[in-house]
């Protein structure tokens, strides 16, 4: 049996072009890695048997167990490349990222299985390999594996580790329900006509990342990261969920030095500076009432790895 722990992702920055022809944005994404995370657990049955999927966690309810689960097709994914015909393999999601909310959990999870997989069926896959099929299962996959800090390109799967220095406090405000990744990506599309700038991709400059925020980062300046923070998708966010303002606001009054929708949200993202500040905008947002729960955490972290 083998146990994997793997992080949930927020965008410190995600910087959105305009939209391709192949229906993609091209983005500028810088992922930092946060120690909020799932587990995966791979447990071996018969060959044959096929691969079967459990989870457990406050979100269990709303995780999909059949074919479409990034776990269980990372598996499948993973078999074939190495030509077994007949993978068996139980896994077991333990779900702490929220669903839906702009963290990658279904990536991570798929990055999980890959390693979790791996190591099961003892197939030394090498780094490079896994990447390439992570980049298969989805966008952010990749990152998933790599974790720590890095530069996104194309559709994110183009990455770069970028240094850090130190590690940053984040607090994480889980909203009740979750937002389609697709659906926000329109809306900023559509935003983008309403204003009269265009969408397309001869409309919209090519993102890259911020020189400001790379030196944050790279000094481990938690307020000059906090002041760079940027997220292309957040008004977007906010027009399909503008209770989501509140919940920004009430973790800036209570002391956050930036504050960001995660991703395509609706998960909020807080930077602290400490892990006693964390701790006091967590609870602050918890009895706030503008949002479900809200966890203290801290980051960078490394990538999917097998837990001894
Ligand atoms: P991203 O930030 O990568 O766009 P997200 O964090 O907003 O994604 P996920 O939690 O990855 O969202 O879930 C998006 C959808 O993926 C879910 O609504 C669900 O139907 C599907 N899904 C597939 N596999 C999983 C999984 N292992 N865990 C959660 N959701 C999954």
């Amino acid at each position: 049996m083998i146990t994997v722990r793997v992080p949930a992702k927020v965008n410190v920055q995600l910087g959105v072009g305009g939209l391709r022809a192949d229906g993609f944005h091209g983005l500028a994404n810088v992922f930092f890695a946060v120690a909020l995370g799932d587990e995966v657990t791979a447990s071996p049955v018969p060959a044959g048997e096929g691969v079967t999927l459990t989870c457990s966690g406050p979100d269990a309810g709303v995780v999909p167990l059949d074919d479409s689960n990034l776990a269980a097709r990372a598996a499948r994914l993973l078999a074939a490349h190495h030509g077994i015909a007949d993978p068996g393999v139980h896994l077991h999601i333990a779900k702490a990222i929220p669903v839906a909310g702009g963290m990658a959990g279904g990536s991570a999870d798929g990055a999980a299985a890959l390693v979790a997989c791996d190591a099961l069926w003892q197939l030394d896959t090498p780094m490079e390999t896994l990447l390439e099929l992570a980049a298969e299962l989805g966008s952010d996959v990749p990152f998933a594996l790599l974790g720590g800090v890095a530069l996104g390109r194309g559709r994110g799967e183009i990455l770069e580790p970028l240094p850090v220095e130190g590690t940053f406090h984040w607090v994480f405000a889980v909203a009740d329900g979750g937002l389609s990744t697709p659906a926000v990506f329109r809306e900023c599309d559509r935003l983008r006509e309403e204003a009269g700038t265009g969408s397309g991709e001869s409309d919209v400059p090519e993102p890259d990342a911020e020189p400001a925020l790379l030196a944050a980062l790279a000094d481990g300046d938690a307020v000059a990261l906090a002041a760079a923070l940027t997220n292309d998708l957040q008004p977007a966010a906010l027009s399909l969920r503008p209770a989501l303002a509140a919940t920004l606001r009430a973790g800036t009054e209570a002391g956050a030095l930036g504050a960001l929708v995660s991703g395509s949200g609706p998960t909020c993202a807080f930077l602290a500076k400490d892990a006693d500040g964390a701790a006091a905008v967590a609870e602050a947002l918890r009895a706030s009432g503008t949002c479900r729960t809200a966890h203290a955490t801290y980051g960078p972290v490394p990538g999917a790895g097998v837990l001894a």
